[in-house]
């Protein structure tokens, strides 16, 4: 007889169930558990976690639940055969509750990976690519999360490679960003690598240090640490046409200039690393200390003293509730405000119990995953796109669309009750997916109505030695100004200079308005790839983590193609990146934040999104799955 597992009943309570019915069928080899009835539900108010089950129901699963996982943990260990791919194919529909469209099972089968196999790990075994492999030299800029994941997969190819990175140690954006309140707004157990799972993720929306840690831990377990140089800047990059190979300029952590030589340069400097300032008069004129958010002061206390934030994006909105509490007053200037998405484990710890079922229960973390990447992707993936044929007023981009906005409102109503006027201060006049949505447990709310904070919604004309001075002519004076404003993000490749075939300049081929084919290569820069580059963002669909891995492998099959090939480099047809950007230009129109009425940081300076990725996240995967010669010029 089974021994009681004395944390079972608080870890079923906890359950998310429709992973627990899905771990359920690994453990007992019974479908049947998959009926009509008890299909999950998901209804946007209710928590998702218990499907939308009738209380009967719920009592029902974690009674079965619990004699199955008694049963199964005082046996051998072994599960049944697993389920065969019809029944897995049946499980994905099951748990979103809907029917999954046959186009994304391959990419779901892959996110899955209930064989355990990492699908996306390149595999140079002939002798013929291992010595090809060990020719090529390869250099990546930056040790931040792509960065890292390119490391990865080249070591995995037996590609020799060298990181190059500004900072001190790996993370990038979760090493650099250290405010107050900074956490990532992707659940933990999506935003991780997928071939790196972790059941230890201490809460359900990691804190900064906890993701600097993670990626810490990969680069240590990957050994990556020899082959990245730290405090190193990249000055520019050259290709040499004769050699066909990149010289990269270098200042070194003594100050010196080094030139590298590389066969290919990949870029891994991110988007959203180069703060951006805004251009208000006398910014330069305030007499007390200010900071960008991206570089806190965490030597300028702020207890006690009188604040201004400027910005009410992503950033301000984790910090200005942690530091709400400690300052004398707080001034929140806010041009636009952000949609509130409902999210009440935002600041949750991950129970022992369920942390114990993401340890013990066969494949339950493995379908939660799954129910994470669904609903998070393309699952929200219609609600943000345009109907031509709409016809309501310009705060919305479709009836979809519409009604979100609705629903959006009527969870945030609540926290506004008894505060005249803020309802309307906090709801946006763009539609909903315009920008990115932020995940709201309450707290932002509940600091704009504390007596010390003040929401200033009035415009901002000019910035004197005492402070900020609004258009209504009002100074509201303060000591500290910490810059919510976000980032110079359109300016991709920044930080340096890169010159291509005939000495082009990739910024003057560029003229502001950047793009590349599938965000990656770019006519002119033979063997120059870009991670996260133009058109690679996401607003509403899925985990940058995901988009890295389609783009690393594509990277590493390129380079692949090339050593198959005896060539040594590659550059997109003009004539296919021009198509390309000219399909994602016409959808990007009908996205929301596409739409004329939206202005962002996802539109460069002439109006067009240079920043997001207007299809399907299954598109992009199945776009990247292996490059394809046709596209290239090869050399
Ligand atoms: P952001 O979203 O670009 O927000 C900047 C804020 O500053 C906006 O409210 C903007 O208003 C305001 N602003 C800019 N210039 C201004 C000016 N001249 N006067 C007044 N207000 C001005 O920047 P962020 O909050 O740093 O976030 C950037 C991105 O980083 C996010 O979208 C997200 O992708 C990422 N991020 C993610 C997380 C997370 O995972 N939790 C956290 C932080 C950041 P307008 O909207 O009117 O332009």
């Amino acid at each position: 007889m089974a021994k009681d597992i004395p944390i079972i009943d608080e870890a079923l309570a906890d359950a998310h169930l429709p992973a627990l019915m899905m771990s359920l069928v690994h453990i007992t080899g019974d479908a049947s558990l998959l009926s009509d009835d008890m299909k999950p539900a998901y209804d946007f108010f209710a928590e998702g976690r218990l499907g939308g089950l009738s209380p009967e129901k719920q009592a029902h699963l974690r009674s079965v639940a619990k004699a199955a996982l008694t049963a199964y943990l005082a046996g051998d260990g072994k599960l049944p055969p697993p389920p065969s791919p019809q029944t897995l194919r049946r499980m994905m529909d099951f748990i979103v509750g809907g029917e999954v469209p046959e186009r994304y099972a391959g990419m779901l089968m892959e996110e899955l990976a209930v064989d355990g196999v990492d699908q996306k790990k390149p595999h140079w075994e002939s002798p013929e690519l291992k010595a090809a492999a060990s020719k090529l030299k390869v250099l990546i800029i930056g040790a931040g999360m792509s960065g890292l994941l390119a490391g990865i997969r080249l070591q995995q190819a037996g590609v020799g490679f060298t990181i190059i990175e500004k900072n001190a140690d790996v993370g990038g954006t979760w090493l650099e960003n250290t405010y107050p309140g900074c956490r990532v707004d992707n659940p933990s157990h999506l935003y991780g690598y997928s071939f790196e799972p972790n059941h230890e993720w201490p809460m359900h929306f990691s804190t900064q240090p906890v993701l600097r840690d993670y990626f810490k831990g990969c680069a240590d377990k990957y050994g990556l640490r020899p082959h990245i140089r730290f405090n190193t800047q990249v000055l520019e990059a050259r290709f040499d046409e004769a050699a066909k190979a990149w010289r990269v300029k270098v200042r070194r952590e003594d100050g010196a200039e080094e030139t590298l030589v590389a066969s290919a340069v990949i870029s891994a400097v991110g988007q959203l690393n180069q703060p951006h300032l805004p251009d208000i008069p006398g910014r330069d004129s305030f007499a007390g200390e200010a900071f960008h958010s991206a570089r806190w002061r965490h030597d300028v206390d702020l207890a006690g003293k009188r604040v201004a934030c400027i910005g009410t994006g992503a950033s301000a909105f984790q910090f200005v509730p942690e530091i709400a509490p400690t300052v004398a007053h707080l001034d929140v200037f806010q041009r636009t405000p952000p949609w509130l998405g409902p999210t009440p484990d935002y600041h949750d710890r991950v129970t022992p119990g369920e942390a114990w079922l993401l340890e013990h229960a066969p494949y339950y973390e493995k379908w939660y995953r799954f129910w994470l990447f669904w609903m998070l992707t393309d699952g929200l993936y219609e609600g943000v796109k345009g109907d031509p044929d709409y016809k309501g007023d310009p705060t919305a981009v479709s009836d979809a669309n519409a009604m979100m906005r609705q629903m959006l409102i009527e969870a945030i109503r609540p926290q506004t009750e008894g505060a005249p006027g803020l309802l309307e201060k906090v709801i946006p006049n763009y539609p909903l997916g315009g920008k990115r949505s932020v995940r709201d447990n309450g707290v932002w709310i509940a600091a704009l109505r504390r007596s010390n904070v003040e929401l200033v919604t009035e415009p901002i004309k000019e910035i004197t030695p005492k402070g900020i001075v609004t258009a209504d002519g009002v100074l509201h004076e303060v000591d500290v100004i910490v810059y919510g404003t976000g980032f110079t993000a359109s300016d991709f490749l920044k930080t340096f200079k890169v010159y291509g075939r005939g000495g082009v300049e990739l910024h003057d081929q560029w003229a502001g308005d950047a793009r590349a084919y599938l965000g990656m290569t770019i006519p002119n820069f033979p063997n120059l790839f870009v991670i996260y580059g133009p058109n690679t963002n996401i607003v509403v669909n899925g985990s940058i983590i995901f988009f890295s891995e389609c783009s690393v492998r594509y990277i590493v099959g390129a380079l692949q193609m090339l050593a198959e090939t005896g060539h040594q480099t590659l550059e997109p047809k003009k004539d296919v990146h021009d198509a390309f950007n000219a399909k994602v230009d016409e959808a990007n129109r009908w996205m929301a934040w596409g739409a004329p009425q939206v202005t962002s940081w996802y539109k460069n300076a002439k109006g067009r999104v240079s920043q997001n990725w207007p299809f399907p996240l299954v598109d992009y995967w199945t776009a990247t799955l292996k490059p394809n010669p046709d596209d290239f010029v090869l050399n």
